[in-house]
């Protein structure tokens, strides 16, 4: 569903990314993990081109991201993103910050992207919250309506940038909750997270960065218990 081949970034002459290559198949959830400044988000970024990569070539279901445009916004919106800050419109409902995308990009009927808005919005527990502000809900809730307004878009794709780094610790369940539940539906996920349970029981393959490549993956279960790299053993040992 997605492939990556020789991705590399540079910003000026520091380069982020050096030539990854990576293959996530449809239903298949990726745990990508790293230390800080290995490049995670800037994949995750060049994925969802909202930074374009130096050099290399990203394919969304077999066809190339395309340069700009409508065609870039069209393949941008099979490719969900949700990020550590929640990002919503602070000036809308949680209703209206679900259902804007899909009446504006997809052109979904107001009604229609309503009442889907409020399906999404049950999916994550929180279907009495629609005729809320932002600012009215917890961190946790936060996330929680910014993963409904990505799956609002109908993604063939979910990235997932920290999603849970800026909550504090009660309401980092409930998101995880919310994306353990979304996994097991079937979705594509890349998940950048520091949640190392939900890395081990709720993917199926981990991918281990290191100064701008992937330099070691394998199922959760291998990695953690047999990790090949020195880098990637000093990773664990210093988080679990
Ligand atoms: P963290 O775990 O801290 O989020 P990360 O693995 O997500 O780290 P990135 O944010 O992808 O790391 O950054 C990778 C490298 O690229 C870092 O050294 C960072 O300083 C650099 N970098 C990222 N974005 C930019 C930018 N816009 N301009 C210049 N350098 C950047
Ligand atoms: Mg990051």
């Amino acid at each position: 569903l997605v492939q990556l081949r020789g991705v590399t970034k540079y910003f000026g002459d520091f380069r982020a990314l050096d030539h990854v290559d990576l293959d996530i198949a449809k239903g298949e959830k990726v745990a990508l993990l790293g230390a800080s400044g290995s490049g995670k988000s800037t994949l995750c970024r060049c994925i969802n081109r909202i930074e374009k990569a130096t050099e290399g070539t990203i394919m969304i279901e077999g066809r190339p991201l395309p340069q700009e445009g409508k065609a870039l916004a069209a393949m941008r919106a099979e490719v969900g993103m949700v990020f550590q800050s929640f990002n919503l419109f602070p000036h809308y409902t949680v209703l209206e910050n679900i259902a804007l995308s899909p009446i504006h990009v997809r052109k979904v009927p107001k009604a229609e992207a309503t009442a889907q808005a409020r399906d999404l919005l049950a999916r994550v527990g929180l279907a009495d919250k629609a005729d809320s502000y932002p600012a009215e809900l917890s961190g946790g809730q936060q996330q929680r309506v910014a993963i409904a307004r990505a799956l609002a878009m109908q993604p063939h794709v979910l990235l997932f940038d920290e999603p849970t780094s800026a909550l504090d610790p009660e309401m980092i369940k409930e998101v995880l909750d919310v994306m353990t539940e979304l996994a097991e539906s079937g979705m594509t996920m890349l998940v950048v997270t520091h949640e190392m349970g939900f890395a081990r029981h709720a993917c199926d393959r981990v991918c281990f960065m290191d100064a701008g490549r992937i330099v070691e993956q394998g199922t959760p279960e291998g990695f953690f218990t047999r990790p090949q790299t020195d880098r990637a053993k000093d990773f664990l040992s210093k988080i679990l």
